[in-house]
């Protein structure tokens, strides 16, 4: 669940956005990140933002409300072309005690924008995480894992959360949100991609009754460098024992993200890889730039040793030297 602050505008800094990103499956979707980097109920072995520095449960006002309800009203104000604003980040959005009052102002102020919420699902079982939600237009919650033992191998939770849990708190809300659920399932090879776990995975989404089942594995580094890829034939396969309506995400972004100006690449580049390590090709979809204008950043940015390459699967990814 996750997705870069688009630093300069007009009156104002933004801290609390970032994008608008091109989103595999959101479209062009401007992010709202609640929490510091990295705070979460989990510790993934897979997360693109790296370790949880702060592994918790606690909700509570991470970031001041007001400030990204003023950074919202002067974007949205003048924005276009956005298919989501879409809550996710450095974290776990559910942890902001201020969640349900952000959406609603979204929702009020500005109706013709979907509201998204990417989440892990290990606070659904918390009743007032599940009225936040209610007014958002979709929630992406994830379920990698429904046997405990695979469950805290590859989400690593806060001590106290269990996969029963996750699975009781989903199901709930399920039953009483109106909005849609796009359900992720995560596959890391060799942890939950056994036939046993996939038909365990199979009856929860029974339970639960998601409108979709997107099946995601790993694009960009993750935590643990043990964590591979799974290959496109598993994940059709696992596609095709979970059933109906499950389906693999796909690597291409199909809109485009608004260029920022010239002065503004640099910044935006480094804040977008900061937060996950990205290839030339994302950067250019992100930033709707040509490839080639994005190598010539990351040059000086590699050269002032703030970013570094790493070779995966899908190609060059650059990373934020910490
Ligand atoms: S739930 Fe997992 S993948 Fe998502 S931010 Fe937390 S640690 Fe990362």
């Amino acid at each position: 669940m996750l997705m870069s602050p688009h630093t300069q505008i007009t009156t104002m800094t933004y801290r609390h956005l970032f994008g608008p990103v091109c989103s595999r499956r959101l479209g062009i979707s401007l992010g709202v990140d609640l929490v510091p980097l990295k705070t979460c109920t989990f510790n993934c072995v897979y997360c693109e933002c790296g370790w949880t520095t702060n592994l918790t449960r606690e909700r509570r006002e991470y970031v001041p409300v007001d400030r990204v309800v003023a950074e919202v009203d002067e974007y949205l104000a003048t924005a276009s072309e956005l298919d989501y604003v879409t809550f996710a980040g450095s974290g776990e959005p559910t942890l902001h005690s201020g969640l349900g009052e952000i959406i609603s102002f979204i929702r009020d102020r500005y109706p013709r924008y979907r509201v998204a919420v990417l989440t892990n699902s290990a606070l659904l079982t918390d009743s007032d995480v599940r009225a936040a939600l209610m007014r958002a237009n979709l929630v992406v919650p994830s379920l990698d894992a429904v046997s405990e033992e695979i469950f805290q191998e590859i989400n690593r939770p806060c001590p106290g959360i269990t996969a029963g849990q996750v699975l009781a708190g989903l199901t709930t809300f399920a039953r009483e949100f109106r909005g849609e659920i796009w359900l992720e399932v995560f596959i890391v090879p060799g942890q939950n991609d056994t036939e046993e776990e996939i038909l365990r995975l199979r009856d929860a989404i029974a339970l639960i009754g998601p409108d979709r089942v997107q099946l995601n594995t790993l694009d960009r580094p993750g935590t643990e460098i043990w964590v591979r890829p799974a290959p496109d034939l598993a994940l059709e396969r696992i596609a095709s024992v979970l059933g109906g309506n499950a389906e693999v995400i796909g690597a291409a972004c199909t809109g485009r993200a608004s260029s920022p100006k010239a002065g503004e690449v640099v910044d935006l580049l480094l804040a977008t890889i900061r937060r996950r390590p990205c290839t030339i090709g994302d950067l250019a979809g992100v930033l709707g730039l040509r490839p080639a204008e994005i190598s010539k950043y990351l040059r000086i940015l590699e050269v002032e040793g703030q970013i570094e390459p790493v070779r995966e699967k899908r190609g060059v990814f650059y990373r934020a030297v910490v």
